[in-house]
């Protein structure tokens, strides 16, 4: 089987051109969409993350802000915030990058979000709006991989479908828009039995377990279409033989930087049993980003009315 890449990356700058034309659309009547994303802590993933964020939103035309706090911020602080941003009439969408620093309930933060404002969709409002199949924020990430499932022609009627990780952010969501585009969808996870055995009866599996290279070949089904969410840093020479085996150019860039981003699928083996599948690098990460700016240009219709 000669596996192809569903290229995650030039779908997401499709998505971000088509963004800035109806951001533009809007600022030409006089509304432009404001996003306002909250980062507390010194994480450095989350760091990077919002940088990105904030950078492809401004290029899309969004007025973007990143509002940082250090790790020692109280819930009364973010609270307020975001009462702050929920009163704000030119922030139509506010985004809290996860992990909050320890100490803060990240339920009590995202439900003081409103609603109309809820750019991840994961207030329990929006959550249960999506379950029942109403109009509601869609969570990015999984937003993002429906978006490159319709856009490549992946047949998703009546297939057979595993999600792989229940969390709320991915799993839950994803095998909810599945079921609703009519796969037949079996969520596994940590207590999941002969977990490879179920995965290979799979027309397509989605990974999101936050392990690194974990889905070997004996996971996946001749011929599957394999989506790959994680995104895990290696960062021992064995983990980088193990995932990246007789690859020069990958243990030349270990060398020089001491670690490797990889996937929760192993890298080589989805190639010999895949048929199509998302890289890591340049597969689900764009299309999160790119979910985001369109969900921001969604809400502001909504709530100003256009
Ligand atoms: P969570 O840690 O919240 O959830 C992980 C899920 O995987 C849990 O349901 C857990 O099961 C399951 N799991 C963990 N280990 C195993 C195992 N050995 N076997 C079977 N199931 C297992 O992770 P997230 O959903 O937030 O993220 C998953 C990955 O996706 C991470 O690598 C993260 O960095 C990445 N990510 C990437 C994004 C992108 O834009 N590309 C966006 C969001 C996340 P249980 O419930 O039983 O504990």
């Amino acid at each position: 089987m000669t596996a192809t890449i569903l290229d995650g990356a030039k779908v997401a700058a499709d998505i971000r051109r088509e963004t800035a034309e109806s951001v533009a659309e809007l600022a030409a009547r006089g509304a432009i969409p404001g996003l306002s994303v909250i980062v507390a802590g010194e994480d450095p993933a989350s760091q990077v993350y919002v940088r990105n964020k904030e950078k492809l939103a401004r290029e899309a035309g969004i007025r973007a802000e990143t509002l940082r706090f250090p790790a020692t911020v109280t819930e009364a602080m973010l609270l307020a915030e975001i009462g702050r941003l929920n009163a704000a009439p030119e922030v139509d969408a506010i985004l809290v990058q996860l992990p909050l620093p320890g100490g803060i309930a990240t339920s009590r933060v995202l439900e003081a979000i409103d609603p109309a404002k809820d750019v991840d969709g994961f207030h329990p409002l929006n959550v249960g709006r999506l379950v029942q199949g109403k109009r509601a924020p869609v969570p990015c990430t999984p937003a993002g991989i429906m978006e490159l499932l319709k856009r490549e022609s992946v047949p998703l009627r009546g297939t057979r479908a595993v999600v792989l990780g229940r969390s709320d952010i991915v799993g839950k969501p994803m095998a909810t828009l599945l079921t609703k585009a009519d796969a037949t969808v079996t969520v596994a996870h940590s207590k999941t039995r002969d977990l490879p055995a179920l995965c290979a009866e799979a027309d397509l599996l989605v990974a999101a377990i936050g392990r690194p290279a974990f889905v070997t070949a004996d996971f996946i089904g001749e011929g599957a279409v394999v989506i790959d969410v994680g995104i895990n840093r290696i960062d021992t020479i064995e983990e980088v033989l193990r995932c990246f085996p007789g690859d020069e150019a990958k243990a030349a860039a270990f060398a020089a930087k001491g670690s490797l981003l990889v996937g929760d699928v192993h890298p080589a083996d989805v190639k010999l049993r895949a048929s199509r599948y998302t890289p890591v690098p340049g597969g689900v990460g764009p299309l999160t980003i790119a979910l985001l700016l369109a969900n921001t240009v969604d809400l502001c219709r909504a709530r100003r009315g256009l």
